[in-house]
């Protein structure tokens, strides 16, 4: 028989006039291979169908699962409960709008990170919709590919103490983002247009460098890579316009 499930889980609609925050505790049999989306739809199918919480996939790729785990930000899809006590706490990713529940808007965040950080490819070529394709060179395409891995789930957001504190920092996923387009051959912006973006407490200096985001990303980005990159690619621009200004470069 399996171990007998505690789980506190926090409760609060706001679109519904009177609703006030309180934690709801709910008991449920441990099944083998039990994780966190089963356990959640039994409860809502078996005790509360009223309970919020959003999922899509259920395999670790949409990223619509993230939740405060035992206070960890983790997808509940991804967490199994045999790793896990039998006493469960789940509360809703801070940082986001609060849908109701479990559920928060993820959507409008990463909205507005793309619309501020112009994460589109920024090219003077016209489509040609006939063109050949254009080889890439391995290593390039990987290291892209490797930041295109986010599927922008907010837990390296709701683990990062500078978001809680300074709402327009754009955080690892922000960060994350521009170095896929600063890696892209086919981008046109330079440094110094990066630099807008990045150049701020807003951008990079806002990072403290402390990794809650690469130690809570469930999948596994090198987000400490990322922000090295982006360190280093500043430095030297700076020290290139600093010898120019100089006459040495
Ligand atoms: S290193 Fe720390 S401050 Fe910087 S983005 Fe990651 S969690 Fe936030
Ligand atoms: S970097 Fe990782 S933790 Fe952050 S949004 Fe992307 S997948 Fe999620």
């Amino acid at each position: 028989m399996g171990r007998r499930l505690t789980f506190d889980i926090f409760r609060y609609n706001p679109s519904v006039p009177g609703s006030t925050p309180r934690i709801q505790t709910f008991q449920l049999e441990e099944t083998p291979g039990m994780n966190l989306f089963v356990a959640l739809t039994r409860l809502r199918e078996e005790q509360d169908p009223s309970l919020k919480f959003d999922f899509v996939c259920r395999m670790a790729l949409c990223g619509s699962c993230g939740m405060l785990i035992n206070g960890r930000p983790r997808l509940a899809c991804k967490t199994f409960t045999r790793d896990l006590p039998a006493q469960i706490n789940l509360f809703p990713l801070p940082v986001f709008k609060l849908l109701g529940d479990l559920s928060v808007d993820t959507g409008t965040w990463f909205r507005n990170l793309a619309l501020k950080t112009g994460a589109w490819l920024h090219t003077s070529r016209a489509f040609e919709h006939d063109a050949r394709e254009e080889r890439m060179d391995n290593e390039t395409a990987l290291r892209i590919y490797e930041a295109e891995r986010c599927i922008e789930c907010g837990c390296c957001l709701a683990a990062c103490a500078k978001v809680h504190l300074q709402k327009e920092f754009i955080g690892a996923a922000g960060i994350n983002r521009l170095v896929r387009f600063m890696l892209d051959p086919r981008d046109e912006r330079g440094v110094a247009q990066y630099f807008e973006v990045l150049g701020s407490e807003n951008g990079i200096y806002g990072c403290m460098g402390l990794m809650g985001c690469e130690d809570n990303c469930p999948k596994d980005l090198p987000l400490q890579l990322q922000l090295a990159y982006i360190r280093r690619r500043l430095a030297a621009t700076g020290v290139s316009r600093s010898q120019t200004r100089q006459g040495k470069g």
